[in-house]
Order: structure tokens, then C-alpha cells, then sequence
């Protein structure tokens, strides 16, 4: 067996994933009505290529491509536009989306499957990756194609798969292990074909023996790593699993790495095995605020509040909606917006799991440099951020933040430590727009 592995710092916030953990996936029907979000993966949203009245197929385009940061969206049904409008969004306020009402969810458009990937020409394999739109199913929705297409002279030696899920609540990606294992190794293996690399590794906290248990016997090379958060951010697992460290503002490709999420993988099989664009994702919906968590299969633009009923309707006094896991999660103001490619999980939490503090004055105690994977000064970078001083905020490392909440869920005084340090990012980045322009 082999050792298990960590990286520095980090916290050990309750996992609270037994809720959901055994549930066996639930493929749930698409809606009557679904609201896709042109806006679904990193980077420049799909140019919408219907209009109202217009008839769709499932699996057919809806959003082009519109940029090389940007993906083609697709249709999850069959159906007819009903219209192109600015929806609510799980992660933003509100974003554009084509609203389509369901006829069927059968056949549909798929792209000609490439089965014999193993010899098939790589940018066959790559273009239909990206026709397929898929992007990273772990929550960051980074365009997949784009990681497969290094910059020249840059050499790719290492593919990590990342079956980390350290989020608190979130089960959907242990439950893909159990239940798409054979899909996600295919998917690895294509990926490492894509990239040249013969050893490809999968990453996963020791917390899920049977998955662990699983893919060995399925012959694939395991890490075993070690419960802490943030094990799964893309940098953290590297040092953890490789032994690099990436640079401040670099990327994992400067150390010759590529990280793909296990969603991801099996979205990957999809596509070239299959020809089935991105369409459909796993979704954990957990919390003390719904009567049965569970995980569940739904087409992209569900709305939430259909979710919530597929796990037994709301229970208590629901404080809060959240997208994602807990720690690095979105806020939700409405259970009306739309399931993305990227929604790994829904929370709905009650008084009892939500941390309402009163922020007070940092009392110099060092635990937010202490836990902080990255060694960033937490409370340096959000007192400059308070005071507007941003270019000081900059000079502490305000944009090498990665926002994973570790230095917020440890502050003894409720500092909102993350919120002032995206404040600084955003005050950063829009100073240097304006240079620029
Ligand atoms: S949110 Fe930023 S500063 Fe805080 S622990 Fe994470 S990386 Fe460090
Ligand atoms: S953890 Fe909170 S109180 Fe302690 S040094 Fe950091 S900001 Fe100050």
C-alpha cells in the first residue's frame, strides 16, 4: 500500500459527508422547461445561435464557441425555444441562457464516436473534446481542450486525475468512483494518450477506501492522500502527489503537470467514445436543509428548486443556498437558477451549519498564516484591502490568492478574510485594465 501524502498548512473543517455518501446515484428526467447557461464554463460566454420559435435537438448547439477561452453549448433536449434571455445564475447574479421547453429527451444529435481512440490522430481527438464542450467538472468549468493544448516547447510529463472531493458535503465525484469507474479510467487513458504521458495517477483522500479499493483492482495507479483541505486545489494536490511546486501566478504546465477532475474524465469518454456532448453532470444536494440528501444525474439547466425536490423538498429553517461545497461554494439568492456543468453541489443549511459571526478586530494570533497553503499573509493582504491600499494589498500576494476559505474558517475573530481579499483582487485587476486602456 502505498504512503499517504499531504502538502503544508490547510484545516480540517467536518466533512459531513456521510449525509449523502451511500446514496446511490439518482438519474433524474429532464424538467418541463430548462433555462442552459451560455455561461457555463471559464471564459468568454457561447454566442447564442437560436432564436425563439426555433426547434432544437438534444445534443445540438444552441451557443458557438466565441473565443479560444470558450466552449460550444449544446442543447439537453429535444424541444422548442421558448426564448434567449439573461437568467439567474448559481455562481454570478444573472447571465445569458437559452430557455427551451422540453418534448423528449431520447436520440437526439451526438457527434460520430472515434472508438478506436487508441490510434486515432490527437487533434481528432482534442477538436472533439472541445465540439463536445467539455470543460472541468470539479467546479472551475476551465475549458478541457485548452489544457490539452500546451504551449509549444512546453512538455507535459505528469497527468494527475483528481478524485480529491475535500469539499465538506460533497459526495458526487465519490460516487462517479464507485459507479463510472470503467468511464473514468477510459477517460484517463485518453487524456494521457492526448498528452504523451504513460503513468497517469489518480488522486484521492484516504477517507474513500472503497473507491480507492475499486479503481486499484481496475489496475489504476492510486495516490493516497491525506483529509485536509484544500487537498484538491490544483496546486496542492501536485505537491502533495508529485513533490512541485508551483510557482506564484504560474501554472501546473510550468511543472510539466496537468490536472483533470475524475467528472471530467468520464465527460471525456463520453464525447470520444460516445459522441455525446457535455449535457448531463452528477450533483451531490446535501444539507440539514433537505429531508433526503442524495446525488443526483441531471441535465444542465434544472432548475435548482427541482433538485431540492428530488431530495425530499426543503426541512427547517433553510439559512442558506449554496452552490458548490461550503468552504469555496456561491451564495444562492434564488433556487430558480439553472444546474450547470459545473455545479458539483447543491447546500441547503440550517442555523446549525452556518458560521453568522460578528466580525471583530484581528487579534494577531497568526493561525490565518498559519494554515494558509499558499503562505500568503491573510490578514496583511485584508487589512490593505479595508484601508483601499491596493497596491500594498498587491505587494503582499492579493492575486496569488486562490480563495479556498482556510484562512476565513480559522480566524478566531470572524474576520471575512476572503471577502476583502476578492475585493482587492477585483480593485487590482480593474486599476490595470485601466493602465492598460
Ligand atoms: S483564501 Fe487565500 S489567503 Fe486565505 S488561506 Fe486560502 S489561499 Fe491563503
Ligand atoms: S487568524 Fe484572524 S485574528 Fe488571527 S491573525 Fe489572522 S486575521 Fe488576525
Amino acid at each position: 500500500m502505498s504512503k499517504v501524502k499531504s502538502f503544508a498548512g490547510g484545516a480540517h473543517p467536518s466533512g459531513n459527508k456521510d449525509l449523502s455518501s451511500g446514496a446511490a446515484v439518482v438519474r433524474l428526467p429532464a424538467p418541463e422547461v430548462v433555462t442552459v447557461p451560455l455561461c457555463q464554463h471559464l471564459g468568454a460566454p457561447s454566442r447564442p445561435v437560436v432564436k425563439p420559435g426555433d426547434e432544437v435537438k438534444r445534443g445540438s448547439v444552441i451557443g458557438e464557441q466565441n473565443g479560444f477561452i470558450s466552449l460550444p453549448t449544446h442543447s439537453p433536449v429535444n424541444g422548442k425555444v421558448l426564448r434567449v434571455e439573461n437568467a439567474p445564475m448559481p455562481h454570478m447574479r444573472s447571465g445569458p441562457a437559452v430557455v427551451i421547453k422540453t418534448e423528449s429527451e431520447d436520440g437526439g444529435e451526438v457527434y460520430e464516436p472515434v472508438p478506436d481512440w487508441r490510434n486515432a490522430d490527437i487533434s481528432l481527438i482534442v477538436n472533439r473534446i472541445k465540439e463536445a464542450g467539455v470543460c472541468g467538472m470539479g467546479g472551475a468549468s476551465f475549458p478541457t481542450y485548452v489544457k490539452l493544448s500546451p504551449p509549444e516547447g512546453v512538455k507535459i510529463d505528469t497527468l494527475i486525475i483528481n478524485g480529491v472531493e475535500c469539499e465538506p458535503y460533497l459526495t458526487a465525484d465519490h460516487r462517479l468512483m464507485l459507479e463510472r469507474a470503467d468511464d473514468l479510467i477510459t477517460g484517463m487513458n485518453i487524456l494521457a494518450r492526448v498528452l504523451g504521458v504513460t503513468d497517469p495517477c489518480i488522486g484521492i483522500e484516504v477517507n474513500k477506501p472503497d473507491a480507492i479499493e475499486l479503481l486499484e483492482k481496475k489496475g489504476a495507479k492510486v495516490i493516497r492522500l491525506k483529509v485536509q483541505y484544500p487537498q484538491g486545489a490544483e496546486k496542492q494536490l501536485i505537491d502533495a502527489a508529485v513533490g512541485r511546486e508551483v510557482p506564484a501566478g504560474g501554472l501546473p504546465l510550468n511543472v510539466g503537470v496537468v490536472v483533470q477532475n475524475v467528472g471530467t474524465c468520464v465527460a471525456v469518454t463520453e464525447a470520444v467514445c460516445k459522441g455525446m456532448p457535455c449535457i448531463r453532470r452528477i450533483t451531490t444536494v446535501s444539507g440539514m436543509g433537505v429531508n433526503s440528501p442524495g446525488n443526483f444525474n441531471v441535465c444542465v439547466g434544472t432548475p435548482v428548486s427541482t433538485l431540492i425536490d428530488a431530495a425530499g423538498g426543503y426541512k427547517g429553517d433553510v439559512r442558506r443556498l449554496i452552490s458548490g461545497g461550503p468552504m469555496m461554494g456561491m451564495a444562492m439568492f434564488t433556487d430558480a437558477a439553472p444546474v450547470t456543468k459545473g455545479t458539483s453541489g447543491i447546500l441547503a443549511l440550517v442555523p446549525a451549519e452556518v458560521r453568522d459571526v460578528v466580525e471583530g478586530p484581528c487579534i494577531r494570533c497568526g493561525k490565518c498564516v498559519d494554515v494558509c497553503p499558499l503562505r500568503l499573509c491573510a490578514s496583511v493582504i485584508a487589512t490593505a484591502s479595508e484601508y483601499g491600499k491596493w497596491e500594498d494589498a498587491e505587494k503582499a500576494g492579493a492575486l496569488n490568492c486562490m480563495a479556498c476559505g482556510t484562512c476565513s474558517y480559522v480566524c478566531p475573530a470572524g474576520r471575512y478574510l476572503v471577502h476583502h481579499i476578492k475585493r482587492a483582487q477585483n480593485e487590482i485587476r480593474a486599476l490595470a485594465r485601466a493602465r492598460e486602456a
